[in-house]
């Protein structure tokens, strides 16, 4: 077996496509040497050398001490010095490198090869006394501290030893003599703390650092971080070995690392930082202060690469130029120059904000360096999130008072408020406020949705209040357990920071930080690149994208979006106005059928104008209006004052609405008087809400001239008789309207698909439906017979397990729910083979899911209006 690839050493073996087997690191290093680069020769012993140590009881396999002998042989050629060679020797660094990038692994070890003697050679050789001892003492306290396991502080402590003894403070002062009396003290130290001298064969000490990268592979550290990234411990890691070249050779000797593309902003600019006369981890150690590459970045008192080594930097660029043409990504690179002349010793895909990635990717399209479908492919669909809500200065300053989980990304700052009817009619007056509760229920959402921001103290990310805020785009930080709210007191207690109702705070939704007083925010901008973007996914996906909205304002945020149309508005949602409430309960309550019918008539108007309102915005675009659906109980009074005012309403006895009451509570709401089984109990329920559908939908058409199509949904459909039953009752209010107005209207009735019996007859059911839409938030908990509220107590132990790989809720289950889908479209679309089919959930924003829904052939995917740019980015990945 080949255990030992060569680069940049006459052979140069590996590319970067071998990746798994030479690891992140050593595939690109044989890359660059194989363009061209100047890359210090060296070879790496792959990964799955690691296996093998590991499955062989920790033993490496026979033949691989002869090919690293051989391959550093062919080191020492390339460059004409000797391992160990006392006159002239070769240094080397040993660098461990996973597939992917991974802390906790063993820190780089550099200029090993020194010794007693080599160090006399190195200074001979080079005329520099002074950095063959500087080598030599990094040698040891590298090798010491990472290898043998040398508290990392006491060699520090020798260092400050010394310059105190020498009355000096910078390492620069120090001198040959310094750095050899360092070296002296520093091998007594390893000795006495290993009770063994410091190893002086060059050849152990490189078996040793193979050795410690390898151990490193299973420390703890390394575990746990692969546990927590899913990364398996199968992969192993790669050691590097690799020629040294100097950077602390003198004034025209340095090194740095940069990004060939501004990583916070994405702008085309050469970003990074540099050292002279340093070695290694200078840059990021902090001991000396980093200077910029660029002169036009250089702030006065700096020193820029660009200015004070303008060969070497003139090299750099063309290498950037070089690595980015060859890359076509922004590079992450790590450089040395000695005695002005360029090494380039690592390069990677640089780490970026969203903001730069989207920056890069469309200007890398731009340049022709890439295909629009390839700039489609490099953003994350999740990460815009970032990007399409408030953020807060990064200029600001802001106190930190707790911290909660980010429930519902953006930032927004306001005055506490402790109920939801103050919230409202705060904001109404134009006030900036922030609903503080313990936890929020259906009725605090009129409030959330006139707050800038939510905070609760308990329930955790798929908490009432983080759900309904996500779906709003409101911010929100939910279960903030280090703030106790007291109601009584109205106050918000924080440690030692107690504010008071009226008090502002601001709330980071994307980090769950919770600051006090006002810290100033940016407003995203949706135009420029982020356009760009977006008109690139458009032309690349097949599938729709809509909006679950239901109020005016989400409609406006959901077209601002892109959305193209509405694929769920949830009528309830409009039943909990505190102007409207008091009649849905008198509704809710009548003891007859007319008092029923009186009540609806009152409620008529109100949902005519919502319906109205949302025709004119969506213009002509369509519009799925699902009636009634949550069971009853929801909307009952709570409260004796709530219970009289009703009664008092409905001209009725307390003790009848009491007994009522009592009657309408349900064991299993969820599984209860919902749905479509409201709609045939209470006909007259929907046929008022189908009645102020039409009614608008010919309003509209009259106002502006064009057709409004209004699609009606039933929801909870689980037989075919029901779908059948609701829309012959739909079917006979549209034709009244439609009489009564003498003009021609065109709609659809279609039911969700949300019961598992639903999908299993979905050919039954479609004889009745001209749509279905997949409700999967339902679809899933009865598919898994799970309530979504309850699930929260186990379900990290489940995924824990990897019983569920993922939560059901976010992405949607293939196996047993997509199945479900899959079987729905298939009966649907064999018995009526022009179906429409969309999905409306939670799932409908999930890039996961959505890939789900392009492979299922539905039509479009529904989602909250913030989640819109993130569908039509993942329903275009989905495409491709
Ligand atoms: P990390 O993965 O932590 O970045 P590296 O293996 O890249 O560790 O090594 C860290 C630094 O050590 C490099 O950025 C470089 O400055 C220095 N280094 C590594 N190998 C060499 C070498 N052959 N010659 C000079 N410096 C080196
Ligand atoms: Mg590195
Ligand atoms: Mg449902």
């Amino acid at each position: 077996t080949k255990w030992v690839y060569s680069f940049g050493a006459g052979r140069n073996e590996g590319r970067a496509e071998l990746r798994d087997l030479l690891g992140g690191k050593g595939a690109n290093l044989a890359e660059m040497a194989g363009i061209g680069l100047p890359v210090p020769p060296g070879f790496t012993i792959t990964t799955e050398v690691c296996t093998a140590f590991y499955d062989n009881g920790r033993r490496y396999p026979d033949e691989l001490d002869a090919q690293v002998q051989e391959a550093l042989a062919r080191v020492e050629e390339a460059v004409g010095l000797g391992f160990g060679d006392p006159a002239k020797p070769l240094l080397v660094s040993v660098r461990s490198g996973a597939r992917v990038s991974m802390p906790g692994m063993m820190d780089t070890v550099l200029n090993l090869g020194l010794n007693d003697e080599t160090v006399e050679g190195l200074a001979t050789s080079s005329g520099d006394a002074r950095f063959a001892w500087d080598s030599y003492r990094r040698f040891i306290q590298m090798y010491g501290s990472v290898v043998l396991g040398v508290g990392h502080h006491h060699f520090e402590e020798i260092i400050e030893d010394v310059k105190n003894e020498l009355n000096t403070l910078e390492d620069t002062d120090l001198d040959a003599d310094a750095w050899r009396q360092v070296v002296l003290s520093y091998k007594d130290l390893v000795e006495r703390e290993t009770s063994a001298p410091f190893p002086q064969d060059p050849t152990a000490q490189l078996w040793g650092a193979i050795g410690a990268v390898f151990g490193s592979w299973m420390n703890p550290r390394a575990n746990t971080y692969r546990r927590l990234n899913d990364i398996p411990a199968s992969w192993g890691t790669a050691v590097n070995v690799q020629a040294m070249v100097f950077g602390n050779m003198g004034e025209d000797c340095a090194t740095g690392v940069c990004f060939t593309r501004d990583p916070s902003t994405g702008e085309n600019a050469f970003y990074g930082e540099y050292l002279v006369n340093a070695q290694g981890e200078d840059v990021v150690a902090g001991i000396r202060t980093p200077q910029p590459m660029s002169q036009a970045r250089a702030k006065p008192g700096e020193l820029s690469m660009e200015a004070v080594l303008p060969d070497a930097y003139r090299d750099l660029l063309a290498v950037r130029d070089t690595l980015e043409r060859h890359y076509r990504d922004m590079q992450d690179i790590e450089f040395t120059v000695q005695q002005n002349k360029l090494y380039m010793l690592q390069t990677r895909s640089g780490k970026r904000t969203a903001a730069a990635a989207l920056r890069i990717a469309i200007e890398m399209a731009q340049e022709g360096r890439i295909s629009h479908e390839e700039a489609i492919g490099r953003i994350t669909p999740s990460s815009l999130d970032q990007l399409l809500h408030p953020t807060l200065d990064p200029k600001a300053e802001r106190t930190v008072i707790s911290r909660g989980l980010p429930a519902s990304p953006g930032a927004a700052a306001g005055a506490i408020v402790f109920t939801a009817d103050e919230v409202e009619s705060r904001a109404q007056r134009g006030e900036a406020v922030i609903l503080v509760r313990i936890e929020t229920s259906p009725e605090d959402v009129h409030g959330m949705h006139a707050a800038r921001g939510v905070l609760t103290t308990r329930g955790g990310m798929t908490s009432h209040a983080a759900v309904v805020a996500r779906g709003m785009g409101r911010v929100c930080v939910a279960g903030c357990g280090g703030v106790r709210v007291d109601y009584k007191a109205q106050t918000l207690t924080a440690g030692s920071h107690v504010l008071k109702a009226g008090d502002w705070i601001t709330l980071d939704g994307s980090t769950g930080e919770v600051f006090a007083g006002r810290v100033a925010t940016i407003e995203p901008t949706l135009s420029g690149d982020f356009a760009t973007l977006m008109g690139w996914a458009d032309s690349l996906r097949r599938m729709k994208v809509r909006a679950n909205a239901e109020t005016p304002e989400d409609a406006e945020t959901a077209r601002r979006f892109g959305a193209e149309g509405i694929g769920l508005c949830r009528t309830e949602h409009m039943f909990f106005a505190p102007e409207r409430i008091g009649i849905v309960r008198q509704m809710i309550m009548a003891g007859s059928e007319a008092a029923r019918a009186k009540a609806l008539e009152q409620l008529l108007p109100f949902q005519r104008d919502d319906f109205a309102a949302l025709f004119r915005i969506m213009a002509g675009l369509p519009v799925t209006i699902r009636l009634l659906d949550p069971p009853l109980h929801e909307f009952l009074p709570h409260t004796d004052a709530d219970l009289l005012s009703v009664a008092e309403g409905l001209g009725q006895s307390l003790d009848a609405l009491r007994e009522r009451h009592a009657a309408l509570q349900e064991s299993n709401p969820m599984l209860g008087h919902r749905g479509c089984r409201l709609g045939i109990t209470f006909p007259e329920i929907y046929a008022m809400q189908a009645r102020a559908i039409f009614e608008a939908a010919i309003l509209v058409a009259g106002e502006t001239g064009s057709p409004v199509v209004p699609e009606v949904m039933i929801p909870l459909v689980g037989t075919a008789r029901e779908l059948e039953l609701t829309r012959a009752e739909v079917d006979r209010v549209a034709k009244e309207v439609i009489a009564k107005a003498g003009v021609a209207l065109d709609y659809q009735v279609g039911t969700m698909i949300e019961l598992p019996r639903a999908a299993l007859t979905a050919d039954a059911i479609a004889q009745h439906a001209d749509f279905f839409s997949f409700g999967t938030n339902d679809l899933t908990q009865t598919t898994f017979g799970l309530s979504r509220d309850d699930a929260g107590g186990f379900l990290p132990r489940y995924i824990e397990r990897e019983i569920w790989p993922r939560d059901p809720f976010v992405t949607i289950d293939r196996e047993g729910v997509g199945a479900l889908v899959e079987i729905a479209v298939a009966k649907g679309r064999g018995r009526k083979p022009g179906l429409k089919l969309g999905v409306c959930g939670e799932h409908g924003g999930d890039p996961a899911s959505i890939a789900f829904c392009e492979e299922a052939g539905l039509d479009y995917v529904s989602c909250s209006p913030f989640r819109v740019p993130i569908a039509r980015l993942a329903a275009a990945q989905a495409a491709m």
